[in-house]
């Protein structure tokens, strides 16, 4: 029996009740954020960079079929081959008849949040094929049977103690170690045992290059590359929009993305696949999943131009404070919540209103995404649709009525005010979700209105 999601607002107040952990978890990721300024600020042309990353992305999403096609006779030629797949469920399938090919039952995987969407190794678990994550982070989220919180730091909801004891129980280290190195040594033993025996290796992919059939995959710990090579098969599982026009234009991704994701100058391992070496096989599976449909939506294209560096995440008020895991969707903050509901509605409506719309995520945003007007633009969408809850419907529409009608703003006004003072508890109880989260102010003797006309003798 799957177990009901629970919306953003209740999960939030699960994340919440831990307030230490609370400041902890705001204060981390607040710290990636303030490096990624300081990176930023070193770099006179950074809007500059910013205006021709949003420029070039632009260009791939209004041409991305012949982009795609461009790639694929590109990528065949290279002695790459080519698959596609509609949805998560066909990609998965790929995948499968790939391991199943090689003969094969465990696989070695780098990170990707596409096969995260596509649930690739839920899937694969049940054919009976063993997946290992090995990004460090995401490692450490697998052994606790857990998805990653964050796109960038998939363990970055975890503490030094919480791996400790992961570590105890699936690597047996000693019980309450905490020490980062000694940490970080048992699990290197671990996953170069696991790079050393697997003969398939997935990974992601960061950029595809419609004019070689190239493709670049970014990481920090060089996993995807110890994979790859010690491989024989090597699969790349890419969404439709990390397609981009030529190689010349990496160069300003790859500026703008690791200053964005972690203050770094670049990321550490740059690694550009072209065709695969002697006697290895190289597959590249070009995933849409909703990409195509997200493209048809004029007020929500945009969003495809993501480059999955997390800026967004980190400096967002509501996710530092609610966690990767309240948005129960692959791609957690603000990116997360404009991309879930083109894939399903119903189960996203809440996402768009996880946002006080102050429009951060959109002023660090390196490629210009108008995060937040979609954020905005996705409730109106929601709300018409009837996707909203009754309660908040009932609520924006009374609430409409009020502040149309200056005679019910100032009757509603004093009517609040009175009960405010005289009978708290009508306001001031669990129904009222703002009290549960915040004191209630004392309530003003007067309007600033009312304030002011006496003031003023008007
Ligand atoms: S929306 Fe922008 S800031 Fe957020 S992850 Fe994507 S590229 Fe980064």
């Amino acid at each position: 029996m799957n177990t009901p999601i629970k919306d953003h607002a209740t999960a939030s107040v699960e994340f919440n009740k831990d307030e230490d952990y609370v400041n902890w978890h705001d204060e981390t990721l607040w710290f990636v954020r303030s490096k990624r300024d300081k990176a930023v600020f070193q770099i006179p042309e950074w809007e500059q960079l910013r205006e021709a990353g949003s420029q070039i992305k632009n260009h791939g999403l209004s041409n991305m079929h012949d982009l795609l096609i461009q790639f694929e006779e590109k990528a065949t030629q290279n002695g790459i081959k080519v698959h596609w797949a509609a949805d998560g469920k066909e990609h998965n399938e790929i995948v499968l008849s790939i391991l199943q090919k090689a003969g094969v039952n465990r696989m070695v995987k780098s990170k990707s949040m596409l096969t995260e969407e596509c649930h690739l190794n839920d899937f694969l678990k049940e054919k009976g094929i063993e997946v290992i994550d090995s990004d460090l982070g995401e490692r450490i989220v697998q052994m606790r049977n857990e998805p990653p919180s964050h796109i960038v730091l998939p363990a970055i909801h975890l503490k030094k103690a919480d791996v400790g004891e992961t570590f105890h129980i699936h690597l047996g280290t000693e019980k309450g170690a905490t020490d980062p190195q000694y940490l970080t040594e048992a699990a290197r033993q671990h996953l170069r045992d696991t790079f050393l025996t697997r003969k398939v290796a997935l990974t992601g992919v960061n950029f595809a290059i419609a004019e070689t059939g190239g493709f670049v995959v970014c990481t920090n710990e060089g996993n995807a590359d110890m994979g790859t090579h010690l491989a024989d098969v090597h699969i790349a599982s890419m969404g439709f929009e990390k397609i981009i026009p030529k190689a010349e234009h990496l160069s300003v991704f790859l500026r703008l993305l690791a200053r964005s994701a972690t203050g770094q100058p670049i990321t550490t391992f740059s690694s550009h696949f072209h065709k695969p070496r002697e006697g290895q096989e190289m597959h590249i599976i070009l995933v849409d999943n909703g990409r195509t449909t997200q493209l048809g939506r004029p007020d929500f294209r945009n969003s495809l131009k993501c480059i999955r560096c997390a800026a967004c995440m980190n400096t967002c008020p509501v996710y530092r404070r609610s966690g990767g895991f309240s948005y129960h969707s692959a791609v957690a903050g603000p990116i997360g919540s404009i991309l879930a509901p083109n894939l399903d509605m119903e189960k996203n409506a809440d996402l768009p209103f996880a946002s006080t719309l102050c429009g951060s995520c959109s002023n660090v945003c390196p490629v210009k995404i108008d995060i937040h007007d979609q954020l905005y633009k996705w409730r109106q969408v929601l709300a018409q649709g009837g996707y909203v809850s009754k309660v908040k419907t009932v609520g924006i529409n009374s609430m409409a009525t009020v502040l149309n009608s200056p005679k019910f703003f100032r009757t509603a006004g004093k009517l609040g005010r009175f009960f405010m003072k005289n009978a708290p508890f009508l306001v001031n109880n669990s129904m009222n979700p703002w009290y549960n989260q915040r004191e209630m102010p004392e309530p003003p003797k007067e309007s600033f209105r009312d304030w002011y006309i006496r003031e003023k003798g008007l």
